[in-house]
Formats: structure tokens, sequence, C-alpha cells
């Protein structure tokens, strides 16, 4: 959150092009008083999750250079608002200077002005009212396995979502995916050999809490928890996993999209990285996936009043909700358990290779 501006604060306009580091020390020297502009792109997956873990420390860099206020642009179109969280943190700190989000027509304007010659000046005063620090819940429900109940398949998404939009994609559609998965297993009366678990997580876009409360909660059962199943890149069609850095799982991974490729479903990304409720399970050495979708309807959306249930286009959605089901219940029901759970060498070694553990040290994932 944004802490207000103790009165109206009015500052020349300076330009610090995608917020970068190098950015910021090219305009170092103009940066004290300065109301700061940073446009970053938030078009990829990658874009918004180095973004997620850009901005805490943009805005410190701002404030220790004596910046007035963060104005960051929002890359959706034209008067269409972008939030995310400026600073991860369960304890009600306020992000370490005013950061407000700014339209892409109100970028041009200032942009304008500024070639032009002009010096824009901007006047701010945010007040800004927040609450304290609640209590909230994951909600979990369960089919126990008929042969190894012990062993589990977590199935989740989270239930939370940000708050300029209603959140249809993120993650409403992975939350329904959730419950249907349930409720389709239950319906068609089976009992898989092992246990699926059912998890709508809390917290997830103030820093994975929920599902990072959820590992905490359950490290006794790590061992035996045999991959967590996640999704949260909205309602698009499926086109495989994100085995989040897990080689090892390719072969079975294959074996297990083969019955869905009518749907598509084919394509395994290797690539790791701390955005969504797997990332705490990941930590943990469990086997776990994303759910790989078709992105397209997603990201001009994503954090934004426009995230409404209008963009799912329903067959493509069925198709990704079938798809978490069917692959959920195989895992639960195979003879032979699903991949592994990687030692704590292993998940260090896998970590400083794709430089998530930078990540999950931000996220306090890691200590
Ligand atoms: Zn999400």
């Amino acid at each position: 959150s944004t802490p207000s501006t103790p009165a109206p604060v009015e500052a020349e306009v300076v330009e610090v092009g995608a917020g970068r580091p190098e950015d910021v020390s090219r305009v170092a020297a103009r940066l004290r008083g300065a109301i700061v502009l940073a446009t970053p792109s938030g078009a990829t997956l990658d874009e918004v999750i180095y973004n997620f873990y850009r901005t805490p420390a943009l805005a410190n860099e701002l404030k220790a250079a004596g910046a007035a206020a963060l104005l960051i642009a929002s890359d959706k179109q034209n008067t269409m608002l972008y939030t995310a969280p400026v600073d991860f943190n369960t304890s009600g700190r306020l992000a370490p200077l005013p950061s407000l989000n700014i339209a892409r027509e109100d970028v041009g304007l200032l942009q304008r002005l500024a070639a032009g010659r002009q010096k824009p000046r901007v006047r701010l005063d945010v007040q800004n009212k927040i609450g304290g620090a609640f209590e909230s819940t994951n909600v979990i429900g369960e089919i126990v396995g008929r042969e190894r109940p012990d062993e589990i398949i977590v199935v989740g998404a989270h239930l939370d979502s940000n708050d300029l939009g209603p959140g249809a994609l993120d993650n409403a559609a992975g939350s329904g995916a959730v419950m249907e998965a349930a409720r389709a297993i239950k319906a068609l009366g089976l009992q898989p050999r092992r246990t699926i678990r059912f998890v709508l997580f809390m917290g997830e876009e103030e820093g994975m809490l929920g599902s990072l409360a959820y590992v905490r909660r359950h490290q006794d059962e790590m061992d035996r928890t045999v991959a967590a199943i996640i999704m949260d890149v909205g309602a698009g069609r499926p086109l495989g996993w994100f085995s989040m850095g897990r080689t090892d799982l390719d072969e079975q991974l294959r074996e297990l999209m083969k019955p869905l490729a009518h749907l598509g479903v084919s394509v395994i990304e290797h690539a790791a990285f701390a955005a969504t409720d797997n990332a705490p399970f990941m930590a943990e050495g469990v086997p776990n996936l994303i759910l790989l979708q078709d992105e397209s309807s997603y990201f001009p959306v994503h954090h934004t009043i426009a995230d409404t249930t209008d963009k799912v286009v329903p067959r493509d959605y069925a198709a990704a909700v079938a798809t978490v089901t069917a692959t959920a219940y195989a895992i639960a029901d195979q003879a032979n358990r699903f991949g592994r759970r990687m030692t704590a060498a292993e998940v260090k070694k896998m970590a400083a290779e794709t430089k998530v553990d930078e990540q999950w040290r931000a996220a306090g994932i890691w200590k």
C-alpha cells in the first residue's frame, strides 16, 4: 500500500525508463525532490514477474535518492489502471514513498510535454487509509485415497484477487477449476488410489501468504505430498505444464498429456519462478506444476478493472479445467508414484541455477 503525502506535493516529473537499476543511476542526480515516472512493460509473464520483484527495490532506491513520489505507468490500454504490491510484508508496512499507478494516456501527455521542452510538473495529494492486519483462511476439502490415503496430491488456486478488478481470470478461473475438479471426480463416483486435496489459498496477491502458511503448517506431510498442481494464468486454453526448473518429470508429464493431445496440451516449459502458490512447494522439493495456458486474453486485463467474466471463452476454460482434473486424477490413481521429492541440496542447486532463490528470499519463502 502507498503512504499518504503529508501535505500536497508538487514537483517536476523525472522519467526513469523501465525502472531498472541502470535506469535509476542514469538520472540519479535529478531525483531529489522529484516525482519519478517509471514505464515498465508488463505484456508477458517474464516481465510481470520481473516487475513484481523489481518494484520494492526501485521504491527503496528512489526513497534513498530523496524522490518525493513514484508514478508507475500502467501498460494496459488507454485509461486502464494496473495494481500490484509495491512491497511484500504481513506487518502492514507501507511502501517507502507515495507510489501510484498512472494510466497510459496520462503518461503520453506527460511525455509529449517533456518532449516539447516544457518541464511538466505534477501535484499529488495522496490520502490513503489502511486497515490493520487481519486473519484470513485457506479453504480446503479432500477426496481421501482408497489405497494410499496418506499420499497427497494438492490441487490449488488462490481465492483472493487484486482490488481494482473483480478477478474473474485472476483467479476465480483457477478457484472454479479446483472446485469443479472436486465436483466432477465425486460425481463420477471415482475414488483414486491416493488422496486429492483441493485448496483455495488466500493472500496470494500479497506474496503467496496462504500457500506459504499451508506448507509451514503441513511440514510433516511434505515427504508424502506427491505433487502440487496450481492454476493461475487465467481461463485461456491449456497448452501444457510449467515444470518449475525440473527436467526429471518430462517423461511422466508426456505420458500424462497423451490423452489430452486433442485439447492441444503438449508443451513442457521448464522455467522456474516464484509468482504463485506453487512456489512454497517448489522450495520444499515437491513436484509442482502450473497449468501453462494461452496468455493472450490474460495479461491485457491482469489486475485491472477489466478482469471480468466476459473475457472467459467457455470452451477454452472447460478444456483448462478438464486438463487440471484429468491430470490430478491420473497422478492420484497411477500405480507408481509421480516424480519424487528433491533433496535440499538439489533444491538449492536448482534455485541458484534458475535464480529463483532471489525471488524466494524477496518473498520470504527462504530466510
Ligand atoms: Zn493470480
